[in-house]
């Protein structure tokens, strides 16, 4: 019993350690992934729930590095998050984003709205209003074609530095959505005193529709109240025809996920955009 014991142990030391050293390897090649070129983005198209109308779309980062396989964002972003490399990281993506949305614009493709992620470490970096500013005047991008989307946890850290650049940014036009709404640790007291556009509901809250009661409660109690608050919703990862039936009964405007696309290469979202939008 003792040896097994000891064997139990040593394999869970050694998955600990396998787990440290990928992220120690991820952190190390990420530092070198921004001047290698071997970041890109990627758009998903963002439609009206009622009419189909493209709306705009999302801004997700992409990693391939030499190599290896892809490496989603979903766990490099946290490590970059860990250190400072987030700062660079998110400032390149807001630059691309934006140079790439002008770049359409300039071929006749007009979308209405481009979003970008914005972690909170980066949100509350001293520089960054004036990081956004710096983008701005580089790309020429339209402000009020720039959405941010930021997590609960950006104003859940420090309420009084979101607001005050919250509401400085958003006198150049700019707008906010609250992303993953509803994973957080929502004490929703905050949402009225911030200046938010726009609510995006959570993939896994509509995953499981509509097998799901719980979650269907959930998604309507957003929708009251993001009513109620004159919030707009984005539901994110919309799979099926029948999660978009139930939407359109909530009155949920906005909607992003596969059922429309997965996210697209720039030059397969100009594609799609000249088939969607109005001639
Ligand atoms: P997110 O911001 O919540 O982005 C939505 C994620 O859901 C994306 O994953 C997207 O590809 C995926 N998705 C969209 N529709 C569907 C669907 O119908 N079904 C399923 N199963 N998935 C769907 P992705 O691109 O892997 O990004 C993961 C997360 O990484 C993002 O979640 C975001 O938190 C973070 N991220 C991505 N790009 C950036 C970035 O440029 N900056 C920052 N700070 N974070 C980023
Ligand atoms: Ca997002
Ligand atoms: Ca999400
Ligand atoms: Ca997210």
């Amino acid at each position: 019993a003792k040896a097994a014991g000891r064997r139990t142990i040593k394999l869970f030391d050694a998955g600990m350690q396998r787990q440290a050293d990928r992220r120690l390897l991820i952190h190390n090649q990420l530092r070198h992934a921004l001047g290698n070129n071997e970041l890109l983005l990627h758009y998903q198209p963002q439609h009206m729930v009622d009419s189909g109308e493209l709306i705009g779309v999302e801004a997700l980062l992409r990693w391939h590095p030499p190599g290896h396989s892809m490496i989603s964002p979903a766990e490099f972003i946290p490590i970059a998050e860990e250190t400072d490399l987030i700062i660079d990281i998110g400032q390149w993506v807001l630059l691309e984003a934006c140079h790439q949305f002008v770049r359409w614009e300039e071929e006749g493709v007009r979308l209405p709205q481009l979003s970008v992620n914005v972690s909170a470490k980066q949100f509350h970096h001293q520089r960054f209003v004036e990081h956004i500013h710096e983008v701005l005047s580089a790309t020429g991008m339209e402000p009020s074609a720039l959405n941010l989307e930021i997590t609960e946890s950006v104003v859940l850290g420090n309420t009084e530095d979101a607001i005050h650049k919250m509401s400085e940014l958003k006198q150049l036009g700019i707008n906010f959505s609250i992303d993953d709404f509803g994973t957080g640790y929502s004490s929703l007291g905050y949402l009225k005193r911030l200046p938010v556009d726009e609510l995006k509901i959570d993939r896994s809250f509509i995953q499981d529709i509509p097998h799901d009661v719980s979650n269907m409660a959930i998604v309507e109690a957003v929708m009251a109240m993001a009513r109620h608050l004159g919030f707009n919703v984005t539901a994110e990862g919309v799979e099926t025809r029948q999660q978009l039936e139930f939407l359109r009964k909530q009155n949920c405007s906005f909607y992003q996920g596969f059922l429309a696309s997965k996210p697209l290469s720039a030059e397969h979202m100009q594609r799609y955009a000249l088939r969607y939008l109005p001639a």
